[in-house]
């Protein structure tokens, strides 16, 4: 059985371990990636499809130029409207992205941000292994050794585990995830754009939509098509909902029926909450990044852009370990990181939670939904808290930092 040598390993080839191997390339590290699929391999739809801009920064430091093709690539809309029971209850119009800077944010496919990923990897001379899935992984107080399926063994100083939320190495290493899962069902589509008929481009949310029974919906432009949530109510089948007839249905009841016929993906969620009770293992020698280490509702777009930061933390971090060569202080990098990217975790699970509780209000949070409904006429800043609230708060989390290096 061979042993190879490398004195960082990134576990998985996503957009969180795509990130954290520029951000080792842009430390002068040397860079290789175990990916347990193809390099053609099909991703599961497009999922994250907002890029917010501190993600965009944090690329752009890595892989100078990167996030202006993304967001050239992506699209940003400038209008946003909330309507309650098919009334509109707030809608505000921003200019136009100043030229030259980047955006607040940019909606695009997160397939194509990995496919941009992928190439700035490669430019940069990350070494990729692919069908390289990672079994087994033990941590000693020297390093790390990782097996793969093809009983092929990799040895590194450290590694930054970002095989996403069913992570083979969280599991080797045997540390435990905490949190809950949210009861209701959600049915996420995504339907591409028809240049016969195209919609405006406007983010576009629905409490109670008269036209799907008073079921919650979110519309959300990208880059080529639609994002469409639809909250289902507790005791609809979620599978009818999300296959034949039974999508194509409420989905002509709330796009030009033409769409309905032009779904891309579409998904059935009941959304987990969760986040590792360590972002490293004891020895500090396996830090984990990404869905790896949390998973969060969509509401707030808080997965890719808090496992982003993470990549690059994680990159800091093993830089700083490996440049040290005093052992106290390599150990002290690993536990910033560990610490400062869990309690960045924690404020984004509660703040997506907070997003969760909002569209499941109990009697009392209902009644002050449609008092604000009714209110939000005479008084903006109650349309503005309809239009807001779906999404948990605003704020980053503490620690949210740009790693100056
Ligand atoms: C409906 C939906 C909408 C979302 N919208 C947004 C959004 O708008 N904005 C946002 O920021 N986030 C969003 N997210 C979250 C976002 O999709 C995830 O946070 C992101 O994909 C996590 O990236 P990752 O690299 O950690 O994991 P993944 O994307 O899961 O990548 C993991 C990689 O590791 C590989 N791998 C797995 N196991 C192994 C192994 N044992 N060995 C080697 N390789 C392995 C996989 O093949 C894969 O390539 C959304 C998610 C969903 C479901």
């Amino acid at each position: 059985m061979s042993t190879n040598h490398r004195p960082v390993v990134v576990v998985g080839a996503g957009p969180v371990g795509m990130s954290a191997a520029l951000a080792l390339r842009a430390l002068g590290r040397p860079a290789t990636v175990l990916e347990a699929g193809t390099e053609d391999r099909l991703r599961p739809g497009s999922r994250a499809i907002f890029v917010h801009g501190a993600t965009l920064e944090v690329l752009d430091r890595s892989s100078p130029g990167l996030a202006g093709d993304l967001a050239a690539h992506g699209l940003v809309w400038q209008t946003k409207r909330t309507f309650y029971a098919g009334r509109q209850v707030f809608a505000r119009t921003y200019p136009p992205p100043a030229a030259g800077v980047l955006p607040h944010f940019t909606s695009l496919p997160q397939v194509e941000t990995e496919r941009y990923l992928l190439q700035a990897c490669k430019a940069a001379g990350v070494e990729f292994v692919w069908n390289a899935e990672v079994v087994d992984a033990v941590a000693g107080p020297d390093g790390v050794t990782l097996t793969t399926v093809a009983g092929t063994r990799w040895s590194a100083e450290y590694a930054i585990a970002a095989d996403g939320s069913r992570s083979a190495v969280r599991k080797a290493l045997g540390v435990p995830m905490e949190g809950s899962r949210s009861d209701g069902w959600y049915v996420v589509v995504d339907v591409e754009e028809d240049p016969g008929d195209p919609m405006p481009v406007e983010r576009v949310f629905h409490y109670a939509h008269p036209r799907v029974d008073g079921r919650n919906v979110l519309l959300v432009p990208f880059a080529g098509g639609w994002r469409v949530d639809l909250q289902l109510h507790d005791g609809d089948d979620p599978e009818r909902l999300s296959h034949g007839d039974g999508l194509r249905g409420w989905l002509r009841a709330v796009l030009p029926p033409a769409y309905a016929e032009r779904v891309a993906w579409a998904s059935t969620y009941q959304f987990l909450q969760v986040v590792a009770d360590d972002l490293a293992d004891p020895y500090r020698r396996v830090l984990l990044a990404g869905e790896a280490a949390h998973l969060f509702a969509p509401f707030g777009a808080r997965g890719m852009n808090s496992g982003v930061p993470d990549a690059d933390a994680a990159a800091a971090a093993v830089h700083l370990a490996l440049s040290t060569p005093v052992p106290a202080r390599a150990r002290a990098a690993v536990e910033d990181f560990a610490l400062s990217r869990r309690r960045a975790a924690l404020f984004n699970r509660d703040a997506a939670g907070a997003a969760l509780a909002h569209l499941r209000p109990g009697p009392r949070e209902r009644a002050a939904l449609e008092e604000a409904a009714r209110g939000a006429d005479r008084d903006e800043s109650f349309g503005h808290w309809l239009d807001t609230a779906p999404y948990g708060p605003r704020d980053l989390p503490p620690g949210n930092t740009i790693y100056k290096y």
